[in-house]
């Protein structure tokens, strides 16, 4: 049984009956079954569809918010924004994937030889809470136009989101049983990715679900993407515009009330501007609105789960009894409801949890250093490798202190983001392969060579 709990209550929101493995077989068949005929498709066919599933995003866009909203307890303004957001990448690829995957001519002694292309058949999707339409669109609009079929294990906790998706390719015209959902715990998992009908695994989540994914994934010989956790710094230079470098800080670190991969965690400061940057940070993310993730002018909602939040109240903890100063938080929220104070820890140093592991909360840690030589190696010294920050008025040494940083990417004078035209994925512990842009939609295809005498 699949029980979603509302965050902000605690109250049942509803129970699922989970598929059973016999279910799970036979829905696997059927999706094969669509495969089969979907790959035959033209892009012109899939293009239309995609376009489609955009068009029925942004149509029922208040009702899907609501859902996730309901499930996991982010607020209804960045619902509503993500919802909007996987209308993009579905336009995006509609508009772009005959051209990613048009045949690519190369000159060698053949007569003619080129590289082509292919679907490779049914991709499963291991899927996490944090944003529950963005992650599968993001995955799923490019798999469906390179041919491919989907069926999708969304975290447990937010069934309805999974199963609202699968609906969106049905109301857009897709075949049936191209994307399906499955409902059922990590435990069966492993089973699905022995099926021999499955092809290839995606999974956002944390590094223990992709470890084990990944090692049954290697044992079955089929290709994975992990997109896992981050630690994200997010460097002040000693020249950053602080009151906009502020004013972001505070967004990379709460959207999604902290619970984003590619969240700013880490907030690696050089000497002269830390004072200004603890007393501004403090200022700003003690005025969010935190409450009701159902009303518009709620900055921060609650956290996703009671656990998470536990967790994470033991991670700020520790990291105090080792001699982290609290400038505001510290604490979970009085009442009801998974909510976290809105949190600032500074003086933070190595060893601390908030310094070495991931924070996926409302929570800033302010580490000071010295100057930019120790402002690259702190934020190199992670076990992740995501996304990160760079903030200077001298955008050439931003640029030159970008290009040291060990991560997937970073935004100069600007907070990490996704953007359907840009890769996204990590390094290190963060996982490995890209999703979006041109680079994700040649993840799972089966990159062919032929060779004419
Ligand atoms: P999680 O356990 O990794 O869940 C992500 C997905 O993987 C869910 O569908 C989950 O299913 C599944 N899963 C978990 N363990 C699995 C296993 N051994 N085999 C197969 N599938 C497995 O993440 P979480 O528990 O929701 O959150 C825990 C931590 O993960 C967070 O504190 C955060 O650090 C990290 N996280 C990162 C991201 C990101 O975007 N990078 C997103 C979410 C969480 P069930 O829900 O059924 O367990």
């Amino acid at each position: 049984m699949l029980k979603v709990i509302n965050p902000a209550t605690n109250e049942i929101v509803k129970e699922y009956d989970e598929h059973t493995p016999e279910e799970v077989a036979d829905i696997i068949g059927k999706v094969q079954d669509a495969f089969i005929r979907w790959r035959q498709t033209d892009f012109t066919h899939r293009k239309s569809l995609m376009h489609k599933a955009a068009e029925v995003l942004r149509k029922n866009k208040n009702q899907y918010a609501r859902t996730m909203t309901m499930e996991m307890g982010k607020t209804i303004t960045e619902a509503r924004a993500e919802v909007e957001k996987c209308a993009w990448v579905c336009d995006y690829y509609a508009d772009h994937a005959e051209e990613f995957l048009a045949d690519d001519i190369v000159e060698t002694d053949a007569s003619r030889s080129l590289v082509a292309f292919e679907p490779i058949g049914i991709v499963l999707a291991v899927m996490p809470w944090n944003f529950p339409f963005w992650q599968v669109f993001r995955f799923a609009a490019p798999a469906l136009m390179a041919g491919n079929a989907g069926v999708l294990k969304h975290a447990s906790n937010v069934p309805g989101s999974a199963l609202a998706i699968e609906a969106v390719f049905r109301e857009a015209g897709f075949p049936e049983e191209i994307f399906r959902t499955l409902l059922i715990s990590s435990r069966q998992v492993e089973a699905v990715i022995a099926d021999s009908r499955i092809r290839a695994v995606t999974l956002t989540g944390s590094e223990p679900a992709g470890m084990s994914v990944a090692s049954i994934a290697g044992r079955e010989l089929k290709k994975t993407v992990l997109e896992l956790g981050g630690s994200d710094p997010y460097i002040v230079l000693d020249d950053a515009d602080l009151p906009a470098c502020v004013a972001t800080s505070v967004t990379a670190r709460m959207i999604n009330t902290g619970q984003s991969c590619i969240a700013a965690k880490r907030f690696i400061v050089v000497e002269p501007m830390v004072k200004q940057f603890e007393q501004q940070q403090k200022a700003t993310m003690e005025s969010l609105k935190v409450g009701d993730p159902l009303l518009d002018d709620t900055k921060v909602g609650p956290m996703a789960r009671m656990d998470l939040l536990d967790e994470l109240d033991e991670q700020v903890h520790k990291s105090i009894a080792m001699g982290a100063r609290v400038l505001c938080g510290g604490r979970k929220a009085d009442g009801p409801g998974a909510f976290y104070l809105p949190t600032v820890l500074t003086e933070v140093k190595k060893g601390m949890p908030v310094y070495e592991q991931e924070t996926f909360g409302p929570v800033a840690a302010i580490i000071p250093v010295k100057d930019t030589e120790e402002a690259i190696a702190v934020a190199n010294d992670s076990l992740f490798g995501l996304g990160g920050s760079v903030w200077s008025r001298d955008v050439q040494k931003a640029e030159a202190v970008a290009r040291r940083i060990e991560t997937g990417s970073v935004f100069v004078n600007g907070m990490t983001k996704s953007d359907p035209r840009l890769p996204f994925g990590g390094i290190k512990k963060s996982g490995y392969g890209r999703e979006l842009s041109h680079y994700g939609i040649r993840e799972f295809v089966n990159i062919k060579t032929i060779w004419i005498a």
